[in-house]
């Protein structure tokens, strides 16, 4: 898809909310007498929802703590087995987690892939370990946004829609990921599951918090990867630099191609690249992890080597893979008696636009005003980070993601929860789910 096309699309999606509006919770009578039923039985588990929240924030499943990710994936699992899917856990030891739980209620209607994860950013080691109530309506908790609260959603549209029995008509996959804020690597691995199980999917749900506001979800996020940089020079005496049969030096080199990808890359709207560590000189010894470097040299010398590590992020595959080739472009217009490379590592696919996409956020839409809830619009991609959804976009022609639990400060101490919103999340969840079923036109061709 073209550039100019993504951002109408995208724009068209923005205008859909007004600024400033509150958010009502009372319900509607837009609903089908069916709907009623299943919103009735989200209200009737209100405190058992709220419980089985309490209990798997209590349990410490950073991505590092293999043991805990998987007794919260044992008490998710054991959910859908009573709701009577099949459920497996995939081991992750191949790509270095604790691995996944994967569902499946098997129906005659269109598969539909819930995606959600088990782990958060708070170690075994961190302070911040205990879900605690603030007052009526907030809760404070590691992971009880980020996702948690997401994953009780999940499971508590899909308990409602069984307890009305809608749920036997609906074929249903759930991918709950053991390492989504610290991927396993290669990333073809710990997300080779999420690329199986949306194989055939009409649609993939993301239960993330994304911007933490229930009158938005995520339809488009941009891609992140890692590109190191490298340059090499005739090492020599500082006085005989450019030098015909000398040259420039490395660091000349380094400096030539990050002020040319500024001047020919920066400025397209959604593209981000940043150097983020650089190091040159005589000698220099980058860490595997990226994070630090060292470096030896003089001031009366040409340098021999350089270092650049960053970060960049892209809107779609196009995007990606243009920016790719113009920044091998710059690379390889080098300076005299110098060399240059640059690589390109494993990283976050973008979830680029699509109509499919627009148009499941535009059911989503409508069945939060048919609930009386208001309206949902699109989140500026340059505030949604990367997720596991992305890795089924190309997949799955309808995508839509961060319509979990709201709140506030994900990945801090103050990870804070709406808990009004979690009833009210799991109703447009629940009926989301059941209209794709039952009406095969809202799906994209
Ligand atoms: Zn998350």
């Amino acid at each position: 898809m073209r550039a100019a096309s993504i951002t109408r699309i995208f724009r068209a999606t923005l205008l859909g909310v007004a600024a400033g509006v509150t958010l009502p919770i009372a319900s509607s009578a837009q609903l089908a007498p069916g709907e009623q039923q299943v919103i009735a039985a989200v209200d009737a588990n209100r405190d058992a929802a709220l419980a089985l929240l309490e209990r798997v924030v209590n349990i410490n499943s950073g991505s590092g703590n293999h043991d805990g990710v998987r007794a919260v994936g044992a008490i998710f699992g054991a959910q859908l087995d009573a709701l009577g899917f099949t459920t497996q856990w995939l081991d992750g030891a191949a790509w270095g987690r604790a691995g996944h739980l994967v569902a499946e209620h098997p129906g005659p209607g269109p598969k539909l892939l819930l995606i959600g994860h088990l782990d958060t950013v708070f170690e075994a080691d961190s302070p911040f370990q205990r879900f605690e109530r603030l007052n009526d309506s907030t809760a404070r908790g590691p992971g009880i946004i980020d996702m948690k609260g997401g994953d009780v959603i999940l499971i508590e549209a899909l308990r409602a829609l069984q307890a009305t029995g809608r749920l036997e008509s609906m074929h249903v996959v759930v991918v709950l990921t053991g390492d989504e804020e610290d991927s396993g690597r290669p990333l073809s691995r710990s997300k080779g599951a999420l690329r199986e199980a949306a194989r055939g999917a009409a649609a993939a749900i993301g239960l993330e918090n994304g911007a933490g506001d229930p009158r938005t979800a995520v339809t488009v996020r941009r891609g992140a990867t890692t590109w190191i940089l490298r340059t090499g020079g005739t090492a020599g005496h500082a006085s005989q630099v450019f030098r015909a049969d000398i040259g420039t030096g490395a660091v000349y080199e380094a400096a030539r191609i990050l002020a040319t990808f500024y001047d020919e890359l920066a400025g397209e709207e959604f593209l981000a690249f940043s150097p983020g560590l650089i190091a040159g000189g005589s000698e220099v010894d980058l860490s595997a992890a990226l994070t630090e470097a060292s470096v030896a040299g003089k001031t009366n010398v040409i340098a021999r080597e350089v270092v650049v590590t960053g970060d960049m992020r892209t809107i779609s595959p196009e995007q990606l893979e243009r920016t790719q080739r113009r920044m091998r472009d710059i690379v390889a217009r080098h300076l005299p008696h110098t060399t240059a490379t640059i690589e390109f590592a494993d990283g976050y696919p973008p979830l680029a636009p699509s109509r499919g996409n627009e148009r499941l956020r535009e059911l989503y839409h409508r069945v939060s005003v048919d609930l009386g809830t208001g309206p949902v619009a699109s989140v500026d991609p340059s505030r949604a980070g990367a997720a596991d959804v992305a890795f089924v976009a190309g997949i799955v022609p309808m995508i839509i993601d961060g319509i979990g639990l709201s709140g506030t400060d994900d990945h801090s101490a103050s990870e804070t929860a709406d808990l009004r919103m979690l009833p009210v999340q799991t109703k447009r969840l629940a009926l989301l789910l059941l209209r794709l079923t039952t009406m095969p036109e809202s799906l994209a061709p």
